[in-house]
């Protein structure tokens, strides 16, 4: 755990947030300031700050954090509507919080373009 990390707080309990899923290597909660009706954001408990320091030996937890968001939608009611799978990596890839996470979002028309 990084002391100073938002989301290794939330892990941790020390942040109140609405945990709506968690595991021995994930939790899940919603976005503090939505961009969509349904944002949700799946992190990993580890503290890994980046998309970029993801080792290869770690790669199954990125497909068990993508599974997750897959039942979490479900749960939410907008797998068949449709939903969008985001990770910001880096200041010019718009990362703010320095601990890896999956935004969830979903519940209206995203738009078409990305960027
Ligand atoms: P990113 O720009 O990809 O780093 O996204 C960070 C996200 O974390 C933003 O969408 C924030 O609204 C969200 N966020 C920051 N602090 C909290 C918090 N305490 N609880 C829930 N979401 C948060």
């Amino acid at each position: 755990m990084e002391m100073d990390c938002i989301f290794c707080q939330i892990v941790a309990g020390e942040l109140s947030g609405e945990i709506i899923y968690q595991d021995e290597e994930v939790i899940a909660f919603r976005d503090i300031n939505p961009q969509a009706p349904i944002h949700l954001l799946i992190i990993p408990k580890r503290h890994i700050p980046s998309l970029i320091h993801l080792s290869e030996a770690e790669a199954q937890l990125m497909g068990h954090m993508v599974n997750i968001a897959n039942q979490l939608a479900k749960r939410e009611g907008i797998s068949e509507s449709g939903y969008r799978l985001v990770v910001n990596c880096g200041k010019e890839g718009g990362q703010v919080v320095p601990h890896l996470h999956l935004h969830l979002l979903g519940g209206r028309k995203l738009s078409d373009t990305l960027g």
